[in-house]
């Protein structure tokens, strides 16, 4: 088996101390990656800082074929990235190979958007002072970006730091998550065939110390996190003189309410969505306040839809949950269900996936973000219950809301405090084309490669006089 590089300024770089990556389904060893030296990070940041104005100055469709590239050759080695991303997250293959297709669809939306990325005109004789002038509005990079990524989505969420960043000609240094760091690395293939300039690209494997020194140097100073609550807002606390786009994590909701008939579809999808990737995603539903005219036809059909998934080798094709991404993880899911006074059996890293009943609002599984294969569904007597007790929580990434009622559809959109409300689905739909983000602990700023363009960019205005 290889060991993988690590990247600096767009070259491998073998040599040195390395670390061996392994699957939390049976041990088996993923793969190796060399470990970066203090002088070779120091080189990275460096190159990034040294070609910023290169990089902002390459042409656009230099970036957009840079961008296309590496989609059509994420397609091309699809299943490779796909076992990958399985043998080290232990994420279903299944689901490994949507999180390809989506993040090939990631970096050609990226190219698409760098080709309509432009400035606007500005006519200013709209007052006295003005006459005889207009400005000129362009968006230019705030610098070189410092990515950090969680290990739930070793591709996609790599995907999203980068294919802004080189859309809009920011250099981008980043820091995969310890857990899951060869998807990225393998990524790094991809970059070093493009035409990008040498030194506005680097993948660090590096450990959290490494992580939080990066987060102060001032040579970078945009920073875009996606992980856990405590350690994206205390990057933010600990750097306030930078721009910190924080992705966080949530308790997401679905809302049935008593007009929604189709509820075979809706406790499919909510079985599904619960339990898709053992429940470590941002979106996952773990809360469902479901009006009590549909209340008992809904947890009996999600706990058959919940028990007719497959729990297992996350290798296998059949398999809908494989473990979580490490046993004590899955240890702590387990006290979080025991506290609430439900059962659920472990082996190792693999939980059965678990529904709970009207749970009491300050457990953990329900107040807190469970991240683990468990759905907690709760009788509510009206909807406007449904939407209390969804604001009623820390957090705010997305809701969805299973209604055909156009008024109700329009109150929740409008009432519930989330980034996104999900009309007749549940919250975890998420698409490139949306801005995504959430509200209160879940973060600040919106991805998705235009939100996140505009996010590492800001305005730059030449006034023309006399013209
Ligand atoms: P984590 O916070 O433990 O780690 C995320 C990254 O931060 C890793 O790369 C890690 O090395 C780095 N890091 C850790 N300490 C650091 C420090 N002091 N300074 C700088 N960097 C540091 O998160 P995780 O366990 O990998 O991921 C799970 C979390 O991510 C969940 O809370 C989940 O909800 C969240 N998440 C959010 C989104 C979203 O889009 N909102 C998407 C996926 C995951």
């Amino acid at each position: 088996m290889s060991t993988f590089p690590f990247w600096v300024a767009g070259k491998p770089v073998t040599g040195g101390e390395t670390t061996t990556i392994r699957s939390s389904y049976d041990n088996s060893v993923a793969g190796r990656h060399f470990v970066p030296s203090d002088a070779e990070i120091e080189a990275a940041v460096q190159a990034a800082d040294e070609v910023k104005k290169e990089a902002a100055a390459t042409p656009a469709h230099v970036r957009a074929a840079a961008l296309d590239h590496v989609s059509r050759r994420i397609t091309e080695r699809a299943e490779e990235f796909a076992r990958l991303i399985t043998a080290e997250s232990a994420k279903p293959i299944k689901w490994s190979r949507g999180e390809v297709a989506r993040a090939a669809s990631t970096f050609r939306w990226a190219a698409e958007e760098a080709r309509r990325f432009s400035g606007e005109l500005q006519r200013l004789d709209t007052d006295p002072g003005g006459t005889g002038r207009m400005a000129l509005v362009r968006r230019v990079p705030k610098g070189p970006i410092l990515g950090i990524t969680p290990f739930n989505f070793p591709l996609n969420l790599v995907a999203h730091k980068v294919a802004p960043a080189i859309a809009v000609g920011a250099p981008i240094v980043l820091k995969p998550a310890p857990a899951t760091p060869l998807t990225a690395l393998l990524l790094g293939e991809l970059l070093a065939e493009t035409a990008l300039p040498a030194g506005s690209w680097s993948i660090l494997p590096a450990s959290n110390e490494v992580a939080a020194r990066l987060v102060a140097d001032p040579r970078l100073p945009v920073v875009s996190f996606t992980g856990s609550v405590p350690v994206g807002w205390g990057i933010r606390e600990s750097a306030p003189r930078k721009h910190v786009a924080l992705e966080l994590g949530g308790n997401a909701a679905a809302i049935v309410c008593p007009d929604w008939t189709d509820l075979d579809f809706a406790a499919q999808r909510i079985a599904t969505f619960a339990m898709y990737q053992a429940g470590q995603s941002c979106i996952s539903v773990q809360r469902v306040y479901a009006h009590a005219h549909v209340f008992d036809e809904l947890v009996e059909k999600v706990t058959a839809a919940v028990s007719a998934l497959g729990v297992g080798d996350p290798d296998d094709d059949a398999t809908d949950v494989g473990p979580l991404i490490n046993t004590a993880a899955a240890e702590r899911v387990e006290a979080w269900v025991r506290e609430a006074g439900g059962e659920v059996t472990r082996e190792g890293a693999t939980l059965t996936p678990t529904v709970l009943t009207n749970v009491s609002e300050d457990a953990k599984v329900l107040a807190d973000e469970v991240f683990g294969p468990v759905v907690t569904l709760n009788r509510v007597s009206s909807v406007e219950e449904a939407f209390d007790r969804v604001n009623d929580s820390r957090f705010g990434l997305q809701t969805g809301v299973f209604t055909r009622d156009l008024p109700t559809a329009f109150e929740a959109a409008s009432r519930l405090d989330v980034g996104g409300v999900v009309i007749g689905d549940v919250p975890s739909f998420r698409a490139d084309q949306m801005p995504y983000g959430g509200v209160k602990d879940s973060g600040v700023g919106r991805e998705g490669p235009a939100a996140a363009m505009l996010d590492f960019t800001e305005e730059r205005v030449t006034v023309l006089t006399g013209l």
